[in-house]
């Protein structure tokens, strides 16, 4: 099966086309548009924005897609598009175009969850067989999922307030370091002792596998204040002590909260996915819990861990192959939890 995917969810458009085979599944293209630049006056994604961004973009991304793949519409035998969850503007333009272009040709229709693109990822990266335990740590996400089936996620845990990545973003702003602040913050704490200052391990106290990062901006705010308050600035070993001393906090409750996950879900694999699965020191962590549990670890490259259209495509054709598609009625959803048991999602899908 060969499927056309389509992404607009935040502030990427993306179009890709995927083929499985009995073999295996292969990324026959796979082309992203950042807007990183439009919006980076604005200091954060603005949704009006992105969607007249998507809308203008979503065609040239198609058409790059199908010429790099060297494929007609006519090799298709379906589209995949993100029905949700995200920005409803941008998720709008991706929907009304896959639903143009299945008209016209007549091909399948399958709308796909955004996150069961990630969640299902691992399977065409590293060959993963299903159940495994995926850990989203993103800007925008940050969650536990027990993955059985295209269609059969239980969540175990996940943030109660901001997302890792977001934390990291936040941390930097407050150090005055450069956007985005993951990469920066992991770069100062290269030079820090994480011990000079006491930050906390939010909800480490309790059982189960919530999280929590708000708390410890906080601290790392009221720790910055504190010196500027003491010494009326910041000298470079502070900054870098600050960040490596959060740092070791993020990553302490995540290897914490991930041996709780995987205890509970008792699977021979992990995977993590996600702009945050790039620090070297919590990817070390967790393959050290990994290690010590006996599991096997994995974690997708990050072009297709953050987001992209080929984890679109394939989950559309895992979606299919389990009867699932569409009709003209599929309608775009800004909140869309990916385990229907478990209540709204807090803190995931932005
Ligand atoms: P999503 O795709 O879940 O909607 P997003 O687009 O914000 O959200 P990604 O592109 O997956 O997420 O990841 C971006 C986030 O990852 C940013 O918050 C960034 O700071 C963080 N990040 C990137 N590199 C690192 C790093 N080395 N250490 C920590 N965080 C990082
Ligand atoms: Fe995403």
């Amino acid at each position: 099966l060969v499927f056309l995917g389509i992404e607009s969810s935040c502030d990427d458009t993306a179009a890709a086309v995927v083929r499985d085979a009995p073999g295996g599944a292969e990324i026959l293209s796979s082309v992203v548009e950042g807007q990183v630049a439009l919006h980076a006056p604005f200091g954060g994604v603005v949704p009006e924005i992105a969607a007249r961004a998507h809308a203008e973009r979503i065609d040239h991304c198609i058409e790059a897609a199908l010429a790099e793949a060297g494929l007609g519409l006519d090799a298709l035998d379906g589209i995949a598009v993100t029905a949700g969850p995200g920005l409803i503007g941008g998720v709008l333009s991706g929907v009304m175009c896959a639903k143009g272009l299945a008209a016209a040709t007549g091909l399948p229709l399958v709308g796909v969850n955004h996150l069961a693109g990630h969640a299902l990822t691992p399977r065409l990266t590293d060959g993963l067989t299903y159940p495994y335990l995926m850990l989203l740590v993103s800007g925008g996400h940050c969650q536990f999922l027990t993955v059985s089936g295209p269609e059969d996620f239980t969540r175990l845990g996940g943030s109660i307030d901001d997302a890792p990545g977001e934390a990291f973003d936040k941390v930097a702003k407050l150090l005055g370091l450069p956007q985005p602040g993951g990469p920066a913050v992991e770069a100062e704490a290269m030079t820090g002792d994480p011990r000079r200052f006491a930050l906390p391990r939010p909800l480490l106290d309790r059982p189960g596998c919530d999280l929590s990062f708000s708390g410890l901006k906080t601290a790392v705010l009221r720790a910055r204040d504190g010196l500027l308050a003491a010494q009326g600035g910041l000298f470079r070993q502070d900054r870098a002590d600050l960040c490596a001393g959060f740092q070791a906090a993020v990553t302490d409750v995540l290897a914490e909260k991930t041996r709780r996950a995987l205890d509970l879900s008792a699977v021979p694999a992990l995977a993590v996915a996600g702009g945050v699965a790039a620090n070297s020191t919590i990817r070390a962590a967790l393959e050290r819990v990994c290690a010590e549990r006996g599991v096997r670890f994995t974690a997708p490259p990050l072009r297709l861990c953050t987001d992209n259209a080929a984890m679109i495509a394939y989950a559309g054709i895992a979606r299919f192959r389990a009867d699932g598609r569409d009709g003209m009625d599929l309608s775009a959803r800004p909140r869309w939890p990916l385990d229907s048991r478990s209540p709204a999602l807090i803190g995931s899908g932005k």
